[in-house]
């Protein structure tokens, strides 16, 4: 592995002398590496994105819509790869990277960061935070990381297993390290930092395992916690001695019940991706994530709001006290995240037409919102998606329930499923058109209240059954009706009239996130590898390249030397890789993750992947009543199937059990799944919540699925 290599240090530092180091920073806490990530408040409101790309989302107002023209419709056929970087890891690959004065920083799985020439794409120091690969089973989402925040001179990574850390720019040696979780809480970190006049902002995931969520505030140069807020009250309803305090006393509290299992199970709530800066109004902004519990039915059985779950939520910057909420899905019972992308625009929603400066936000229940920044008064929602769990918003912004949706023992199809409408890929917007770029999906889930649901600490913990509506053997064509089920779309909304302007329709889910340029064109890549930009004014599709595994994170563009970049991270992983392998039947390769960048006229290539064929012939002959078959259909689809997919299909980030030799060894698999002897791969013993009963009956019935699969093919 490549570790703290300095090779290009010098030249680098060169660069920056010529190209101008705009360094109004504070320096006092810093030395000579203050040439490096020389990025300040001052700086990214004033200058980004422009030429550099100093903060996740482009600037503070996450647009994702940089100035840089170079790049436009008639000239974007000459597009090619400047160059390529290879990762260290071949999980899933989120993360947008930062560019400041010639240098980028990036990220992969397993948090590490990576400083590149952004000109050559030469590497100038790789860090490995040397995670303890067993957290990665409380990684609901695959152990992805979005990326780094970097300020006066450092790099800032939130580390999958809840540390936060700070890294010399100049170097990548770490320079303080600070833990933000409860390390006996299956909590993980996945979101980018940000940086806001001298606090680092991160939060935290893990609601589908049972964790209490929150955001919190660090001081930058020395990782000390400067406020904190939770997003759920703790057990008792008491104060935390925390910024939130005050918001629960005054309306927080009273929309939770005594009792139920949020009391045991944390509450959820985690602030997982969005956090943006509202410098108008020196405020935080973030959004908050689902229940744990996810049913609401066992979370809370007095049927309150649960505040703030699924909430947009404003604090003061400087010392996180509350300020308002918008809570987008009362109750939430569906894992209908408030945590997609929030961009921060003006409109001319005000008196007579006047600006009015506004936060919008696409999550994961379908609705689009569009809300007062100041006061987080609800202007306007419509539905982005068919859906048919709500009928639509009251005046206020509520959603008017289907009453179906509050699910019991019978299965419910529902739209949007627990994906979302709308997932981590950012949504991007163009204030030059004044259009929101949406990459919109349809991902229907069966929601049923799971009748055998009890608390594992730690664990899958949703309460929601995930073998509704599943059989042993299913009819045959079911999966290919399942896939066709599954669909991907840009929408180009226009938040003023809550209308789509144009759409356009893609094969799959689970399309990447959007960046728009200056040059009239937004750029987004698929997980299935395509990368693409299309007209911003009408979808025309102008350019397509293969990137040649997935490409659903952010793209950034930048400009050096008169020369425009537009750079995606690639990777096969997160999510949907997981938990909807059967959505992918030409797989993706699981190869190495790649940092791609492009210019006009380049001439590089990226390599073909080596493609490992797997012979895919069951490894071992049907076995096991029909009891033991559908008990190991329960235990697969409570245990096994959110990392190695429904029906035992995977995509190839994990293994496909279905084909995998410890499927036909009785010993050889219990020594997997009870005895943990892969623990140290990420694959945990499973003996505190499985028999060898209950082992074998999974193994049972992942058999059948292999052999059901090959007769279907045979057909
Ligand atoms: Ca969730």
């Amino acid at each position: 592995m490549r570790i703290f290599t300095f090779g290009l240090a010098t030249s680098l530092v060169g660069a920056v002398a010529l190209t101008g180091c705009n360094n109004q920073a504070s320096n006092e806490n810093n030395d000579a590496a203050t040439e490096f990530a020389a990025v300040d408040t001052a700086r990214i409101l004033e200058t980004s994105p422009g030429q550099e790309w100093l903060s996740y989302g482009g600037g503070y107002d996450e647009q994702r819509h940089s100035p840089l023209n170079r790049i436009t419709a008639q000239n974007v056929g000459e597009l090619g790869v400047a160059w390529t970087y290879d990762l260290a890891t071949n999980r899933g690959v989120e993360a947008t990277p930062i560019v400041v004065d010639g240098v980028m920083y990036v990220t992969s799985a397993w948090s590490y960061v990576y400083a590149l020439d952004a000109r050559t794409g030469e590497e100038l120091w790789v860090y490995d935070p040397q995670v303890d690969k067993r957290v990665g089973a409380n990684a609901c989402c695959d152990v992805v990381n979005r990326g780094v925040g970097v300020y006066q001179g450092k790099v800032y990574v939130g580390v999958i297993d809840g540390r936060l850390e700070a890294l010399d720019a100049s170097t990548g040696e770490l320079v303080w390290s600070s833990i933000t979780v409860d390390q006996d809480k299956p909590y993980t970190i996945t979101g980018a930092p940000r940086l806001v006049n001298g606090l680092v902002l991160i939060g935290n995931g893990g609601a589908e395992l049972g964790v209490r969520g929150y955001v919190s505030a660090y001081d930058v140069n020395t990782g000390d916690l400067v406020w904190r807020f939770y997003t759920v009250p703790n057990a008792e309803k008491k104060p935390d001695e925390a910024a939130s305090d005050t918001a629960f006393q005054t309306v927080g509290n009273i929309s939770w019940g005594d009792d139920g299992a949020w009391t045991t199970d944390g509450g959820g709530g985690t602030v997982w991706d969005s956090i943006i800066y509202d410098n108008v109004n020196d405020q935080v902004i973030f959004g908050v994530g689902n229940g744990s519990p996810w049913n609401r039915t066992v979370r809370d059985p007095s049927a309150g709001d649960n505040l703030f779950l699924s909430s947009i939520v404003a604090v003061d910057a400087k010392t996180g006290s509350y300020k308002w909420h918008f809570q987008t899905t009362p109750g939430d019972s569906w894992d209908y995240t408030a945590t997609q992308s929030l961009i921060l625009a003006e409109m001319p929603l005000g008196e007579n037409g006047s600006p009015r400066r506004v936060v919008m936000q696409a999550p994961k229940n379908g609705f689009f919102y569009v809300l007062d920044a100041e006061t987080g008064e609800f202007i306007s929602g419509k539905p982005f998606v068919p859906m048919n769990w709500a009928k639509g918003l009251d005046a206020n912004g509520r959603p008017v329930e289907i009453p179906e949706a509050r699910y019991a023992a019978a299965p419910y199809m529902q739209s949007p499923g627990a994906l979302g409408a709308h997932n981590w890929h950012p949504m991007a917007y163009s204030p030059d058109l004044k259009l929101a770029y949406i990459p919109a999906q349809e991902i229907p889930q069966a929601y049923g209240l799971d009748p055998r649901w009890a608390a594992k600490p730690a664990k899958w913990n949703t309460g929601a059954d995930f073998a509704a509506g599943l059989a042993v053997d299913l009819p045959p064509g079911t999966v290919q009706f399942l896939r066709a089920s599954l669909k991907g779309r840009l929408i180009a909304w226009d938040p003023m009239t809550q209308s789509p302007r144009w759409t356009v329709e893609h094969e799959n889910a689970w399309n990447g996130g959007v960046l728009s340029t200056g040059g009239g064109l937004v750029f987004q890549g698929k997980l299935n590898g395509t990368f693409a930009a299309y007209n911003a004014a009408t979808g025309n599709r102008l350019w397509t390249y293969d990137l040649k595994s997935g490409g659903a994170s952010g793209p950034a563009t930048y400009e050096i030397d008169s020369e425009q970049y537009v750079t995606i991270t690639t990777g096969w992983g997160s999510a949907y890789a997981l938990t909807t392998g059967l959505a992918y039947d030409e797989k993706v390769s699981p190869t190495v993750g790649k940092v791609v960048t492009f210019k006009l006229g380049g001439t590089g290539v990226i390599p073909d992947p080596d493609i490992t064929e797997i012979e895919r012939t069951a490894r071992a002959k049907r076995f096991g009543s029909p009891e033991k078959l559908q008990a190991g259909l329960v235990h697969y689809a409570r245990n096994c199937a959110v990392c190695h997919g429904p029906i035992a299909i995977s995509s190839g980030v994990l293994p496909d059990l279905r084909w995998s030799d410890y499927s036909g060894d009785a010993d050889a698999w219990r020594a997997v799944v009870n005895d943990g002897v892969l623990a140290e791969s990420g694959m945990i013993s499973f003996s505190d919540l499985l028999t060898p009963e209950d082992i074998e009956a999974i193994r049972a019935y992942v058999v059948a699925q292999a052999q059901n699969a090959v007769a279907e093919a045979g057909n």
